[in-house]
């Protein structure tokens, strides 16, 4: 098959996650909502595993680690204290001609902006656009009844502050000691300038993010730990390694607040982009906080009797970029030949084509799908009980609708690794199949085993 175009693989991936009710684009029957997007039955599914299998490894696996979910708006100060109300932008051009806004950046501006020779990408004016203007990326909305300065409050545009704000409460109530960590999965926010690729990124999205506190001097040890934890942790999710890297950030691309970061990417059909981040925050957000709020954050070694403000090193993941990863690696469009082509909806046994989704089982939307052969001979009586016995255990899916090979082909765009076939056997002996979704070979198992059957398949 000739090798996929960029925009093409993305085109057909945002296709099939709408066919298949992954992912839709936000409010679409008014035309949808720039770079925001809805999760489909399917869509929420894959993206629980992820945040699931995080808050596993995370949380429940770590004696060090306690979970929060600290509440979307908070007090305004804490945007002051953080820096992001000073810090968080970024340059902004706009065509006086076409009314078009871009990042000062953005690669098809030719000449200065603000100069002559400056040219607006869109309509090609020249001189028209105005010099680069900070552009803060935080949502603003207001709190009570009165439209005003003092009641502007904002949407968060990273999880890591309601953890700060929290960090004595949660250290104190859980009778932990530093190095501990505080964990959070939650919605971020942020008024993108140049959204897109899909949910790569846009404008609300979902943070997991993990700050650990640790002593002053400890942390270049502790940043090196949790480098390597953290990508295990990607390579878990079943990743092909060679897609996967690290990228150190150079001075002119640190965030306001990090001493150092290091990016995991991973290679999109649109190029090698970062999805998850590991930063060396310093004390700066603790220390900010204290000059701000005028409240102590320091910590009382109860060894050594020191004081001192905690370091952070923090885990900075997208869920819904996590997700995309997921998806582009999974993604495969095959040559189907053997039994199955025979079968399919090409028929003549000369092959057939197939796009499936290759998700690791165990973050599969769907375990299994139950088909019953045909609609009569007490196969649907029997594939009904199964369903309904499986239901009890994984998120499982009956079809009884078209032929055998396209009931196959579509559980393949949904990556569901097993394919339960109900036949004329079976109602003699309580035998099905169990189709594998990679390798396209089926088992027979006995009806009664089949959880036992899944659950080893799924695990890991
Ligand atoms: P980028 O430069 O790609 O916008 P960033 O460096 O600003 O990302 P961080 O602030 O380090 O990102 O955020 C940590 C993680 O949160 C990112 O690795 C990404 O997975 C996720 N993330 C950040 N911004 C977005 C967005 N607009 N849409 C989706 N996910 C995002």
């Amino acid at each position: 098959m000739p090798p996929l175009t960029a925009d093409k693989t993305m085109d057909k991936l945002v296709s099939l996650a709408k066919r298949r009710g992954f992912v839709f684009q936000s409010s679409e029957i008014y035309g949808g909502l720039g770079s925001v997007w809805d999760y489909g039955p399917l869509g929420v599914e894959l993206k629980k595993n992820i945040k699931e299998r995080w808050w596993r490894s995370m949380v429940h696996e770590r004696q060090d680690i306690e979970g929060l979910d600290a509440a979307i708006l908070m007090h305004p100060k804490v945007w002051e204290a953080s820096g992001h109300v000073s810090g968080f932008t970024d340059p902004l051009v706009d065509c006086k001609h076409c009314k078009n806004r871009f990042r000062a950046d953005d690669p098809r501006i030719k000449g200065t902006p603000g100069q002559p020779d400056g040219q607006c990408p869109v309509c090609g004016s020249k001189g028209t656009l105005t010099a680069p203007r900070q552009f803060n990326l935080m949502f603003k909305t207001f709190m009570g009844p009165v439209e005003e300065q003092a009641a502007v409050i904002y949407l968060r545009p990273e999880t890591a502050q309601g953890i700060y704000v929290n960090y004595l409460n949660v250290l104190q109530s859980s009778r932990q000691k530093i190095p501990f960590g505080i964990a959070q999965i939650g919605k971020a926010f942020r008024n993108e300038i140049t959204p897109g690729n899909f949910i790569f990124r846009t404008r609300e999205f979902e943070q997991m993010e993990m700050q650990f506190f640790v002593k002053p001097g400890t942390e270049n040890e502790w940043f090196g730990f949790w480098r390597e934890e953290r990508m295990k942790w990607v390579e878990g999710l079943g990743i092909r390694s060679g897609k996967l890297r690290w990228h150190q950030h150079g001075p002119d691309e640190l965030a306001h607040y990090a001493k150092d970061a290091y990016d995991i990417q991973y290679e999109f059909p649109f190029g090698w982009q970062e999805f998850e981040g590991i930063h060396n925050r310093t004390d700066f957000d603790l220390s900010n906080h204290q000059k701000h709020a005028g409240k102590k954050l320091d910590y009382l070694d109860p060894k050594t009797n020191e004081r001192f403000v905690p370091y952070v090193v923090e885990t900075s993941a997208g869920a819904d970029r996590t997700a995309l990863v997921v998806l582009c690696d999974a993604y495969r469009e095959e040559e189907v030949r053997g039994h199955e082509a025979a079968e399919g909806e090409g028929g003549g046994g000369g092959g057939d084509q197939r796009v499936v989704l290759k998700l690791k089982p165990s973050l599969a939307p769907l375990k299994a799908a139950v088909f019953p052969l045909v609609n009569k001979d007490g196969m649907p009586e029997l594939a009904h009980r199964i369903h309904d016995d499986l239901r009890r255990h994984f998120n499982v899916f009956y079809d009884d609708g078209g032929s055998i090979g396209r009931r196959y082909r579509r559980q393949d765009e949904a990556g569901t690794p097993f394919g339960i076939t109900i036949d004329g056997q079976s109602t003699q002996d309580q035998t099905v199949t169990v189709r594998d979704r990679d390798t396209l070979k089926q088992d027979r198992v006995a009806a009664g085993k089949l959880v036992e059957y899944l659950t080893q398949k799924l695990a890991g």
